[in-house]
């Protein structure tokens, strides 16, 4: 049975990677890792992003410079995963260095989106959220700096999950921003959301930021009431900028929950409109220190005819980095830069701690937020690879949570009239995990989000069928 799972999950992979590029390789010998297996996840194929490491696949991190780069040791969530059962049948498609929010940053070219393939999947982790969609994998794992995995699993209409900051291990995972990646969980169910969280959070001595907080049930609590818990909407982020079908879509939800008897309070987050210039700058400065270690020395790619150290250096990073991420350390160098620093950096710290303390205020009135996850549902390929500004605007509703270290969860909520996905975004205290997978099953229990995609792997079967 799970043999025949693993196969029907390559199969699906190969078949439409044509059509969606959501993999960047693929293990076509994973369903011989299948018999035998045991374990909460045994048998069950999972897909996951590729700047996480998994022995025997290449980490590329969506980047020429890394070029065939095979890690040598698994990163904990990953060895998490083989130890509970579950088969990784191959590495996805993504923003290079989780740098984006169209998936179209990518060296290896752009994830379509499964619901119309002239969109973008969204990003970073277009691959994982389109795998997921398409029906090639019930789960996928990503990472999540500042929406990269909410941002795509809204626009592809799947679920998807950024734990609070030390949820997950992030040994393994190759750094973009430390103090703010975090692993996510894409997924279809909110039960197998659970499942994998549980199986990849918790203590881990490889990395002392993951926190030695203990690892709850995600499932056994799903299906308690929501009734009495109080839902905080911040009435004034659904203004200027938002699609008008998504606000109405989120606005239907928020209904959806005062009818299963949550109580809508009205909570102000007067920081939140500073978040995407202080997150572009923080980003981007733990961005430069941390990709200075591409330097064609210690991983894959070098640069050829460059003779000498410091023109190798420079050769192989001009070479093997993309346009986005070169723009990312420049303006991370810029802002550590000595009289920059004060202005930029730590004016941008100072402003972090407020958006942090926003929710700590706010979360005194409420036990979770509800807003819309990205400000429009998938735009056209192209459309804003030419204005940075516009592309990081889709980050807007994302980015404060990783600011603030608090976890956030997509949730597909309905379909535009063009028909694509509309999520909508709970955000909750630290550890408030349960509680957000609870208001999410409970919402999908009255609200279930059963529509496919056209590109799926269902319409494949059809087609094999006739
Ligand atoms: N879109 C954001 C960025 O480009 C978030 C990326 C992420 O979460 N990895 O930085």
């Amino acid at each position: 049975m799970s043999r025949q799972t693993i196969e029907a999950a390559v199969s699906a992979a190969e078949k439409l990677n044509d059509t969606l590029n959501a993999f960047l390789e693929i293990d076509r010998k994973a369903a011989n890792r299948a018999d035998g297996t045991s374990g909460p996840l045994s048998g069950v194929p999972i897909a996951i992003k590729d700047n996480l490491c998994v022995v025997g696949m290449q980490t590329s991190c969506g980047s020429r410079i890394l070029g065939d780069y095979h890690p040598p040791y698994n990163a904990t969530v990953t060895q998490r995963l083989i130890d509970a059962g579950a088969i990784i049948i191959g590495k996805t498609n993504c923003d290079e260095f989780a740098m984006g929010s169209s998936n179209e940053n990518s060296a290896f070219g752009p994830v379509k989106n499964p619901w119309d393939t002239t969109r973008v999947s969204g990003g970073s982790s277009g691959g994982s959220a389109a795998a997921v969609a398409a029906g090639i994998v019930p789960v996928a794992l990503g990472s999540d700096t500042g929406g990269s995995v909410r941002q795509p699993t809204s626009l592809c209409g799947v679920l998807g999950l950024k734990p609070t900051y030390g949820r997950n291990s992030r040994y393994g995972l190759v750094a973009f921003a430390s103090s703010l990646d975090q692993v996510g969980v894409s997924s279809r169910e909110v039960a197998d959301m659970g499942r994998v969280l549980g199986v990849i959070a918790g203590r881990d001595t490889h990395d002392q930021t993951c926190a030695d907080v203990p690892v709850p049930d995600y499932v056994a609590t799903l299906s308690e009431d929501i009734k009495g818990l109080r839902l905080g909407l911040p009435s004034a982020l659904f203004g200027k900028g938002l699609d008008d079908e998504v606000a109405k879509s989120v606005k239907e939800a928020v209904e959806v929950y005062r009818e299963l008897g949550a109580e809508i309070v009205e909570v102000d987050l007067p920081n939140a409109g500073y978040a995407i210039a202080v997150y572009y700058i923080i980003a981007t400065a733990e961005a430069s220190s941390n990709l200075a270690r591409f330097d064609g020395v210690r991983y894959g790619f070098r640069a050829e005819d460059a003779p000498e150290l410091r023109q190798m250096y420079r050769k192989t990073r001009e070479e093997g980095f993309g346009p986005e991420v070169k723009r990312r350390i420049m303006l991370g160098t810029y802002v550590l830069s000595a009289g920059y620093y004060e202005a930029y950096y730590r004016k941008a710290q100072q402003v972090r701690t407020l958006i942090k303390n926003d929710f700590l205020n706010a979360f005194k009135s409420c036990d979770a937020i509800i807003t819309p996850t990205a400000p429009t549902p998938a735009f056209r390929l192209g459309e804003k690879v030419d204005d940075p500004l516009a592309m990081y605007l889709n980050d807007i509703y994302t980015v404060t949570a990783n600011l603030a270290g608090v976890p956030g969860l997509s949730v597909p909520c309905g379909l535009s009239s063009e028909r694509l996905p509309i999520g909508l975004q709970l955000l909750g205290p630290n550890w408030s995990e349960p509680t957000l997978l609870r208001l999410a099953h409970q919402y999908l229990q009255v609200r279930p989000f059963n529509e496919r995609p056209p590109v799926s792997a269902t319409y494949l079967d059809s087609l094999t069928e006739k």
